[in-house]
């Protein structure tokens, strides 16, 4: 019974390859030279989830890797192609535009530069039907021999061979993805930091083309910040990545190491102002929430996402914002505290609590006025989208920006005014908006907490949606 399904699949095997043989033969006949791209994994099934996502990927791969060689050597025409035999990609060159000894030498080189190059074949078919071959003898994926030599002896089995490939490409898959979270991610930070500055006008803030209630800072400082930010986001998602504890309060000390590398950079691009010292917080906490989430669970779940920066930041008010003993060299964050309590814990107090503004006010806010993608969102479409979510967040938040800087009894007002403003905007009255802004920059009123979460708002509104539970 065994030998029969044996048999019966080398049957199928052999048929599918002798149509396909053919198929190739009758594609060149009109004046192409072919390369065919396929994987040479031993046994069956030749093709499953995880060697077409290989298989796509290595095709991208050979895609830029012949363009970057020259960029005329871009292929007519592309199939991919899929049967018993597996998956297979083919590429059609005009035989009068490219060199037939030329399009080997690039198969070539890709395969001994591509990292599982071993595992990929590219044949080369002339434009009169002749197979291209360099002579040159492949090495065997397990021992380094020749390959060919290792299948004449039966050195390895064919379970042993296969398993062995399988196990390297999902774990090639597994690092590209890696990868792209990890890069993606550091893209939708930055994304957030930018599409908060770039609204205009705000209240208070730093905008385009106004320095709000500010004198010490413009658009270029804020641009110039997050240029020196950008590469560090990369950094705090690799460590989300690597980090195995149990515990993950433990991985604070490092997301607050990469954090101060982060201040300095900031302070270094601007002068000595801080634009982002806040933002820099929120955000690294958030990213490492992000990856955290995603790779425990393949999605984000915001309610898994809150509880990542709760557990993050447990007792983080308590341990930095109370004071015992000497009173008199307080920050800030600890003057601000002292005199309003929980009011006044500002970032790490939003923190502890597992982003309660962004997750309960601003998110949901934004999601329901979101009509389409926000990716396709123009200038002034994004403006409208987001000027409202702003006005929300502040209306709502305890902005120790403020508190600090003025009393209780302003921030009520910012906080009411913005919530007018709000009403205000959504009936299609724009000037309480217009004399909100400008009371702030008369008053010398700055949100900036509330644009922090704004920007935190941005990035995980672009993780939800990118990062979202696959349908199955
Ligand atoms: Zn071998």
């Amino acid at each position: 019974m065994e030998v029969t399904k044996e048999t019966e699949g080398l049957m199928r095997l052999l048929e599918a390859r002798e149509k396909r043989q053919n198929d190739k033969l009758k594609m060149v006949s009109n004046g192409y030279h072919l390369v065919s791209l396929q994987l040479n994994i031993p046994g069956l099934p030749k093709s499953n989830c995880n060697l077409l996502s290989f298989i796509r990927l290595v095709e991208r791969e050979f895609s830029c890797f012949l363009l970057s060689q020259n960029p005329n050597f871009k292929w007519q025409k592309k199939e991919r192609w899929h049967d018993f035999s597996g998956d297979s990609i083919i590429f059609l060159f005009k035989a009068s535009q490219i060199n037939v000894d030329k399009l080997k030498d690039i198969t070539e080189r890709f395969e001994e530069s591509f990292e599982l190059g071993r595992i990929v074949d590219l044949d080369v078919l002339s434009s009169y039907g002749v197979p291209v071959s360099s002579g040159k003898a492949k090495a065997c994926f397990i021992c380094e021999s020749v390959a060919e030599n290792c299948r004449k002896v039966k050195r390895h089995s064919i379970e042993e061979v296969r398993l062995t490939m399988l196990e390297a490409i999902a774990s090639f898959l597994q690092k590209q993805k890696n990868n792209e979270l990890v890069n993606k991610l550091a893209s939708f930070a930055i994304k957030g930091l930018l599409h908060e500055v770039s609204l205009t006008p705000k209240p208070g803030l730093v905008c385009r083309n106004s320095n709000g209630s500010h004198t010490d800072m413009d658009f270029i400082t804020f641009i110039n910040s997050v240029s020196a930010l950008s590469p560090y986001f990369v950094e705090i998602n690799k460590f989300a990545l690597s980090f195995e504890g149990a515990d993950v309060g433990e991985a604070l000390p490092y997301i607050r190491t990469i954090g101060l590398k982060m201040e300095e950079a900031m302070f270094k691009a601007t002068g000595g102002v801080n634009t982002h010292k806040g933002a820099v917080f929120l955000m690294a906490l958030s990213c490492f929430a992000v990856v955290r989430v995603i790779k425990k669970t393949g999605y984000l779940r915001l309610n898994a996402f809150s509880s990542v920066i709760q557990q993050l930041t447990r007792g983080m008010v308590q341990k930095e914002l109370c004071l015992v003993g000497d009173e008199t060299d307080l920050t800030h964050g600890q003057q601000c505290f002292k005199k309003y309590g929980l009011q006044g814990a500002g970032a790490r107090g939003e923190a502890e609590q597992g982003l309660p503004t962004v997750l309960h006010h601003a998110m949901p806010f934004l999601m329901e006025r979101l009509n389409k993608s926000y990716s396709s969102y123009t200038n002034l479409e994004l403006n409208e989208l987001l000027i409202p979510v702003l006005l929300k967040v502040i209306s709502v938040n305890n902005d120790t920006n403020i508190l600090y800087r003025h009393d209780k009894t302003i921030l009520e007002t910012v906080k009411r005014k913005a919530y007018e403003a709000l009403q205000g905007w959504d009936n299609g009255d724009r000037l309480l908006y217009d004399q909100f802004v400008a009371w702030c920059n008369d008053k010398r009123i700055s949100p900036g907490g509330s644009a922090d979460l704004l920007a935190i708002t941005i990035t995980l509104q672009h993780c939800k949606t990118e990062f979202a539970k696959k349908e199955a």
